[in-house]
């Protein structure tokens, strides 16, 4: 097959192109300018990557292997590039970049080098009914797939989809968020340097528009992460081609803390949790539920840690600016009716959320059915509410229409705590723990979405089951034929009241 190449566009075409600014949110400095695809665009690049997807799938495991760790290794050595371009487009500090930078490159090794193990060839037993058959299962490429990603972690999120979309065979079209397309554009360039020979990796750039057109441009199969409005709209435009889709949406997590907690350990990852990347973070703690017995000493260690900590952009400040602009209406909102329906704000407050800025918030004695503990905030805000004990604390934990990820802090219950509590993933001791262990699935319920990203699992949402029955010998009874006697009918029924009939 000869190899696909991007047409150059002539100047005119460039001229006529529209296009879009990434700006940094921490000072609206224009960090770069990308084309707004169109569905024509959207449609090429379908196009180009269903060619180039044959090829990458006839590479088999080991070449996508070796070249999915090449790609990691450049990942590695210009991490410190990729890190300044996400603190230019999301404002946050360089460190927490590289963690999310560092995370991906991990998930990539692991989906690069457990693809054949989990998705190759393997024999099943065949039963005893057909117990002249070899039964075997593999999991083939789909072909094409369309990922649809958002800002708040430009790197770790999509790449959950991209590599192991990858590393199952498929070419991927990538439509980054319009926060931070620049970093959309340095993944699949830094990928076209290792496997220059078709385009496997492209990105599409823009905004909504250019994401619905990639549900419509005739992809296998459409992974989305962002907000649940979002994610129904995907659904909805792929439900026109009876495109599969796989959706990561919001979440609302909750974190409980049983009475034989470690609570200083608890109070830092409740703060952490909540605040890290200014809170905009899917998995990241908003809701607190404690047991009343170490209650109070919680929520004196939780305000020693959030009063040490402050958003900015120099080099002391913990976390950056709120990336999305609209966003600062949302999490004033949900301060504002915690406090004016009786909750109290122990650190920050309505003051804390500034033209870009929000500072840490903590908030006790919130109702249970306000905003700022039913709808997503995506802001350094926490709400810590006490329990009786951690019966009441699993209710409402699981009393969301959300059901993303959870923590429990606990020293004799955990495992148990966490196997009750209705979401995706739950980190034991810790937060977001999950997200580090590539061998772990990734994914919601409810209205955070279904389909599992990072593991097996997510290797085996980008592909499909092929099952292949070979016959090794002929059948004693003959089944599957016009010439079945009565006799092969009585024997094959007697038969069957022996390996199932008994009582039990
Ligand atoms: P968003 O839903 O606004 O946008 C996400 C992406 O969808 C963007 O690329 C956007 O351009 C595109 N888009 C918008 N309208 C579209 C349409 N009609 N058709 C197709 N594509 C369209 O979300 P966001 O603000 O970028 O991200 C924040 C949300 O993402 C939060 O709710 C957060 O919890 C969630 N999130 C979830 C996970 C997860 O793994 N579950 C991870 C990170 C973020």
């Amino acid at each position: 097959m000869t190899s696909v190449k991007a047409e150059p566009e002539t100047t005119a075409e460039q001229a006529a192109r529209e296009t879009f600014d990434s700006l940094d949110p921490a000072t609206d400095e224009v960090v770069g300018t990308y084309p707004v695809h169109t569905a024509d665009d959207v449609a090429t690049a379908v196009e180009r990557a269903r060619a180039a997807s044959s090829w990458w799938a006839g590479l088999g495991f080991a070449g996508r292997e070796e070249r999915l760790q090449r790609w990691k290794g450049v990942l590695t050595r210009r991490s410190a590039q990729l890190a300044e371009l996400v603190h230019a487009e999301t404002g946050k500090p360089h460190g927490d970049a590289m963690l999310e930078i560092v995370l991906a490159i991990d998930h990539t090794a692991w989906a690069a080098k457990h693809a054949r193990k989990v998705l190759g060839p393997k024999r099943r037993a065949a039963g005893l009914l057909m117990a002249n058959q070899a039964a075997i299962v593999e999991y083939q490429p789909l072909g094409v797939v369309g990922v649809i990603g958002p800002w708040n972690y430009p790197v770790f999120t999509p790449m959950g989809s991209i590599v192991y979309a990858l590393a199952a065979g498929n070419a991927v079209v990538f439509k980054p968020s319009e926060l931070t397309p620049g970093v959309g554009k340095w993944l699949a360039d830094t990928f076209a340097e290792v496997v220059p020979e078709h385009p496997v990796f492209q990105v599409v750039t823009g905004f909504g528009e250019t994401g619905a057109a990639l549900c419509r441009a005739g992809v296998d199969k459409l992974a989305f992460t962002g907000s649940p409005a979002t994610g129904k709209k995907i659904m909805a435009a792929c439900a026109e081609t009876l495109t599969q889709v796989l959706i990561e949406a919001g979440g609302k997590d909750a974190l409980l803390v049983d009475s034989d907690a470690d609570v200083p350990a608890a109070a830092d990852a409740a703060v952490w949790g909540g605040m890290s990347n200014a809170g905009q973070t899917c998995v990241g703690v908003e809701r607190v539920y404690v047991h009343e017995r170490v209650y109070d000493d919680f929520v004196k260690k939780v305000v020693d840690v959030a009063s040490s900590v402050r958003a900015g952009s120099d080099a002391e400040a913990k976390f950056g600016p709120i990336t999305m602009p609209a966003q600062l209406e949302i999490i004033r909102r949900h301060i504002a009716d915690a406090l004016s329906r009786g909750g109290r704000a122990l650190v920050g407050g309505e003051d804390a959320v500034g033209d870009r800025y929000v500072q840490p918030t903590v908030l006790v004695d919130v109702p249970e059915d306000s905003a700022a503990v039913r709808e997503e905030t995506f802001g350094p805000t926490l709400t810590i509410a006490k329990v009786r004990d951690m019966d009441e604390a699993i209710a409402k934990a699981n009393d969301s229409r959300y059901g993303l990820a959870s923590a429990v802090f606990s020293k004799s219950r955990g495992v148990e705590l966490a196997r009750r509590l209705r979401s995706g993933m739950t980190s034991v001791n810790g937060v977001i723990s999950f997200a580090g262990i590539p061998s772990l699935p990734f994914g919601g319920i409810g209205d955070s979405g279904f389909g599992r990203i990072h593991g097996p699992e997510g290797l085996r949402e980008f592909a499909r089951a092929k099952a292949i029955a070979k016959q090794r010998f002929k059948p004693p009874l003959l089944l599957t034929t016009f010439s079945r006697t009565a006799k092969t009918d009585a024997t094959v029924a007697k038969l069957i009241t022996v390996l199932h009939g008994k009582r039990r």
